[in-house]
């Protein structure tokens, strides 16, 4: 959605707030009590739903990604629009000028109840056809190492600062990267001959087969043709039901053999570098999530990017 359309369809709180409610209502809504989703009506004196079945009351925030948080539609909106539209990421403190907040905790919480939601989206999709599949590694601050960080006061918000002293303070978390990736037939010489599809980036403890095959089950159909390197914890990929194909992947041949997996990221390590300045490990997986999000919705329209992310912030979370 451009800002001019956004500018008109959510003109101000009362739009976003009834915008919500709709998608809400259009979603269906589960009741706290019932533990299911049942007809509910909006009672506009008191703005809450009622369920029809045993009557009892939610807020038009409960159960969602806004619950417990104080913002105005209208802000959340916002975020969610610029988050959604734009190329490269937002740093919070960007954010936080752009939308006139002065604590720096809440546009951050904000934000990153976001990715959390893009994160949700995402992991409902299955990879399938044939998939490139490889590790990357991260530069990530772990928490015990967040000793070694100073705390910035500026005015009416605080940043934590890394302090790097030598080696010990950074760690490199491991970052299993998924990619549909089919051939194009035709062979272009000074391209890549394969085109790419959906992506996944998730943070995984250890390269041990236990870890990886816990991800494919989840996020890959079965008999899909999965292309790896000859590393060992890829050897029971088989037996999950997949067509493996381990292939020797020496350095050069990286972007012959695996070529978006490592373009995917080569392209999230430069853009965490631009705009987030250290990250901490536990919220790797969200700067991952936002990046895949956009990535995975590069030809969709900025309309569709809005709405499929209000239509995850809706999503009850409750059960
Ligand atoms: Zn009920």
């Amino acid at each position: 959605m451009k800002i001019l359309e956004f500018i008109r369809r959510f003109k101000d709180e009362f739009a976003c707030r009834d915008h919500f409610r709709d998608e809400r209502l259009k979603q269906g809504i589960t009741c706290g009590r019932c533990r299911v989703k049942t007809k509910h009506y909006w009672l506009a004196s008191v703005e809450k739903f009622q369920c029809s079945r045993c009557r009892s009351r939610t807020n038009l925030k409960s159960g969602t990604m806004l619950q417990n948080t104080h913002m105005p539609f209208h802000t959340w909106y916002t975020v969610i629009h610029l988050m959604t539209t734009s190329k490269k990421p937002f740093s919070t403190l960007e954010m936080q000028r752009q939308i006139g907040c002065n604590r720096y905790e809440t546009v951050w919480n904000m934000m990153m109840k976001i990715r959390n939601s893009m994160g949700k989206r995402d992991g409902k999709y299955m990879l399938e056809g044939e998939i490139e599949m490889d590790e990357g590694f991260f530069e990530a601050v772990t928490l015990s190492d967040s000793v070694q960080t100073e705390m910035i006061n500026n005015n009416d918000y605080t940043v934590e600062k890394t302090l790097k002293r030598g080696r010990g303070s950074q760690r490199q978390a491991k970052v299993l990267v998924q990619v549909e990736s089919r051939s194009t037939m035709q062979e272009k010489p000074h391209d890549k001959n394969r085109v790419m599809g959906f992506a996944k980036m998730t943070v995984i403890n250890d390269a041990s087969s236990n870890s990886i095959n816990y991800e494919v089950v989840k996020g890959v159909a079965k008999g899909t043709i999965i292309n790896t390197d000859k590393w060992a914890g890829y050897n029971s990929l088989g037996e999950l039901g997949m067509i493996h194909n381990a292939q020797e992947v020496k350095g050069k041949d990286a972007m012959k053999k695996l070529p978006w997996v490592h373009t995917v990221i080569a392209n999230a390590k430069r853009q965490f570098l631009g705009t987030h300045h250290s990250i901490r490990l536990k919220y790797l997986q969200g700067y991952l999530n936002e990046f895949v999000y956009k990535l995975n919705r590069r030809n969709f329209t900025f309309r569709d990017n809005f709405d499929g992310l209000i239509t995850a912030a809706v999503a009850t979370t409750w059960y």
